[in-house]
């Protein structure tokens, strides 16, 4: 693995550097107080490709490697975990799924809107009573005719109130656990589709986050998204490639807590001298930084593997798995380098550890991913 990124990969980081210096950090103090990014946000991050990294030209996307997608999703991290959710979510488990899974017609319909940020995408697969054991999901499709009618609800669904289209998960079949589930491209105007803003999260406050409930919604039944029962391969198959973004957003966010940190340790003084010069500082600091190598090179290492079209799910585990609780453990300890200063939010580690906290909860609990990689070492499913 060359760990030298090319000229184009350092463009577009640094493009991605420039864009949320100018247009991101100037606002989140404000977006995160008013619980509200300034939805305008996205149709700039559009403009700028970042919604349509990886995802081929000819259907709207701005092409570029998995690398060159982490690096991005990196600096969004660093600037705003809400903001860089809202393409973590709209590009990485909806565009790139429809451009991996969608009939010709659908990649048409959806790919150049979601890509542009003319759309925004959102994945409704966790229920009220159904999260890690997303396979046992109670929302029914029921065919009638050339259309589907569903009946449901879905918890917690990032980009959910502001969506136009969701990724939507229903049971098509009665067969126990996943196999009777499928995937459905639903229109979010779609008569029957209700949303509610879910509002006082600890972090990610800026985030456009939903119940959505479904009441006889009827749906053509070509926005079924992959073979009927094949839902679950679906989702899996998106959240594997999520985690990369997942994590690639808690090197950024543990990145902004070394930045933060060394930045105020040269600034403040105490018992006479700056407390960058107590050991004890130092070791928290040192600390931060060898959790941010090694998460930024297990996600690296993901992107590699993805790049070279081998087999990467396990590797998206442990880097999910290490890069999400490193990102607590370095805003946590960022925090503690501010002191007092730390907890309140004229000063950004606060808002870095309330933001880092649910990384170790979606798209797969931190005990999740031990399961997973746990099955992937004995060959035994301990879920
Ligand atoms: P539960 O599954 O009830 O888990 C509770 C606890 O039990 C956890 O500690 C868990 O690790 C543990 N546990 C469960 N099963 C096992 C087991 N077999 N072995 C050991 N421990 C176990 N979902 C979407 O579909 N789309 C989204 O866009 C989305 N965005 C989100 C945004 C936010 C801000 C939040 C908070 C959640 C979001 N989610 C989304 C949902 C998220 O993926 C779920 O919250 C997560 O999968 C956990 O499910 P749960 O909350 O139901 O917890």
């Amino acid at each position: 693995m060359n760990l030298e990124l090319s000229e184009e990969q350092e463009a577009v980081r640094r493009l991605a550097e420039e864009f949320v210096a100018r247009e991101v950090t100037p606002h989140v103090v404000a977006w995160d107080r008013a619980e509200n990014v300034d939805r305008s946000i996205v149709k700039k991050l559009g403009a700028l490709g970042f919604l349509g990294l990886t995802v081929p030209e000819e259907y709207g996307g701005s092409g570029g490697d998995h690398l060159a997608y982490c690096l991005v999703t990196e600096e969004l991290g660093r600037g705003d975990s809400s903001v860089r959710g809202i393409v973590s979510v709209s590009l990485g488990l909806v565009a790139k799924t429809i451009a991996s899974w969608g009939s010709e017609e659908q990649k048409r319909q959806w790919l150049p809107r979601l890509t542009s940020g003319e759309a925004i995408g959102c994945f409704g697969l966790t229920e009220p009573g159904t999260g890690s054991d997303a396979g046992n999901l109670a929302t029914r499709a029921v065919r009638d005719g050339g259309d589907y009618v569903i009946n449901g609800t879905k918890m917690f669904i990032t980009n959910g109130t502001w969506a136009d289209v969701v990724l939507l998960f229903a049971r098509t079949n009665d067969s126990p656990g996943h196999r009777g589930v499928s995937a459905f491209l639903v229109p979010a105007d779609t008569p029957g589709l209700t949303r509610r803003t879910i509002h006082g999260k600890l972090g990610l406050r800026g985030q456009a986050t939903a119940e959505l409930v479904l009441e006889d919604v009827r749906v053509p039944a070509a926005t079924l998204l992959g073979p009927e029962g094949k839902g679950f391969t679906v989702a899996m198959s998106a959240l594997a490639k999520g985690r990369m973004s997942v994590a690639a957003g808690c090197v950024g966010i543990a990145q902004a807590a070394l930045d933060a940190a060394v930045r105020y340790a040269g600034e403040r003084e105490q018992f006479g001298k700056g407390i960058a010069g107590h050991q004890l500082v130092q070791e928290l600091l040192s600390e931060i930084s060898v959790d941010v190598e090694a998460a930024r090179l297990l996600t690296w290492r993901v992107a590699d593997l993805v790049d070279r079209g081998q087999e990467f799910a396990t590797a998206a585990s442990q880097a999910k798995l290490y890069a999400s609780e490193a990102a607590v453990r370095c805003a946590n300890n960022a925090l503690q380098v501010f002191g007092g200063y730390g907890y309140i939010d004229e000063y950004p580690v606060g808002k870095l550890l309330r933001d880092a906290r649910v990384m170790t909860l979606y798209e797969g609990t931190s005990q999740i991913q031990k399961l997973i990689i746990g099955r992937a070492l004995t060959g035994v499913s301990a879920f």
